[in-house]
């Protein structure tokens, strides 16, 4: 085959409206922002990705900053590079632009939807092979209060949407918060189970006064309880043998991976493509934990149909994914910018096989979705 080399990239700005109000521990949102990316190749192929953060709160970046970083920093070095060679274009991108981690997996997310659609084979064939065609699908529970998070919880499992559950906590104070956590596991005991998501606001002498609690009421992990920064605090929770620890905010890089393993500062490793700058650093910390006898979780950074199978085509080729994943956003979005959204059916998110990430954009959607620019007459 002739050498396929980067002709073009775009990005582009969307404001998608969400179900409900989703209550984070710093702030509620009711729309979710993205940047999409479309790489074109000399042949014609398109690679489309899409980047998306819960919000600038989470690790500084935006979709603003991402959609700079790509058009000024990351643009001028992909253009004419042959996309046969990710790896080195990702260790250029790793050397001349420091962070930015949202912003490269957005990147490296189209290029590698492009080679698989060069190639006709999907994502997860160009990144190790399936161990699994779909994954479990924990929904999050985040209506704001006990009552109708129990409510939410209830209507799910009779409808055979969801099995099991995570809670969003940290708008109250970590006393209130345990609390209420523990109404809601008590309100579904015998039916099904929550994680503890507090987003980093707890701190550790309540997290400690609560983990028998926890134990009891069969919580199923804490996730980033403590500030990112406490890694200390996080080896004494783990220490206590009570409720799993998962690393969110803590682990983003794949040496993050290696301190935390090294520290027995978690025994849960929540992967997220975004935070660690794609898929194959989220493989490679996978990896890590696999070494470290910590288990995985499929994390997610909400993102639509795109994002989503970008998350989902790593997930499938990991064999210690064993507390499933929270790959709802298609499902949280009140619309999803593609022709066919992925399939989430009985608790299980199922791994599309077409080439590339298999889902292909709606234009009109794009169209209706598309920031406007100040003073851009809309018709
Ligand atoms: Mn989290």
């Amino acid at each position: 085959m002739s050498v396929i080399k980067i002709n073009m990239i775009y990005t582009e700005l969307l404001d998608i409206p969400i179900k409900r109000p989703h209550q984070f521990s710093t702030e509620k949102v009711l729309e979710k922002s993205f940047v999409l990316i479309k790489i074109e190749l000399s042949n014609g192929v398109v690679g489309i990705g899409e980047g998306t953060t819960p919000g600038i709160w989470w690790n500084g970046e935006s979709v603003e900053t991402m959609k700079l970083v790509i058009d000024k920093y990351i643009h001028p070095l992909l253009i004419n590079e042959d996309i046969t060679y990710i790896e080195r274009i990702l260790q250029r991108m790793n050397r001349q632009i420091r962070a930015n981690s949202f912003a490269k997996a957005t990147v490296e997310m189209a290029l590698f939807d492009a080679l698989g659609k060069l190639y006709k084979v999907p994502v997860h064939q160009l990144l190790g092979a399936l161990y699994q065609d779909r994954v479990p699908v924990r929904w999050a529970l985040a209506t704001g209060e006990d009552k109708g998070d129990i409510q939410e919880a209830k209507a799910c499992i009779v409808n055979n949407e969801y099995v099991n559950f995570k809670t969003k906590s940290g708008k109250e104070p970590p006393e209130d918060d345990a609390k209420r956590n523990l109404r809601i596991a008590e309100g579904i005991n015998g039916i099904s189970s929550i994680g503890i998501d507090p987003n980093g606001s707890w701190d550790r002498n309540t997290t400690i006064k609560w983990m028998e609690h926890f134990f009891e009421a069969g919580i199923d992990f804490l996730e980033q309880p403590l500030t990112p920064y406490d890694m200390e605090g996080a080896a004494m929770l783990v220490d206590m043998k009570k409720v799993p620890i998962m690393a969110d905010e803590s682990l983003s890089t794949v040496e993050d991976a290696y301190t935390l393993a090294k520290e027995k500062a978690a025994n849960i490793f929540s992967l997220k493509i975004h935070k660690s700058g794609g898929m194959k650093n989220t493989i490679k910390i996978a990896g890590i934990a696999e070494a470290a006898g910590i288990s995985c979780f499929g994390g997610t950074s909400l993102e639509s149909s795109i994002g989503t199978a970008a998350c989902l085509h790593a997930f499938v080729t990991i064999s210690n994914l064993d507390f499933g994943s929270e790959l709802f956003g298609p499902r949280w979005l009140a619309d999803d910018p593609v022709k066919q959204p992925l399939t989430i059916k009985n608790g299980f998110i199922h791994i599309p096989d077409k080439p590339g990430l298999g889902v292909e954009i709606d234009e009109e959607k794009v169209e209706k979705y598309r920031r406007k620019e100040q003073g851009e007459v809309i018709v």
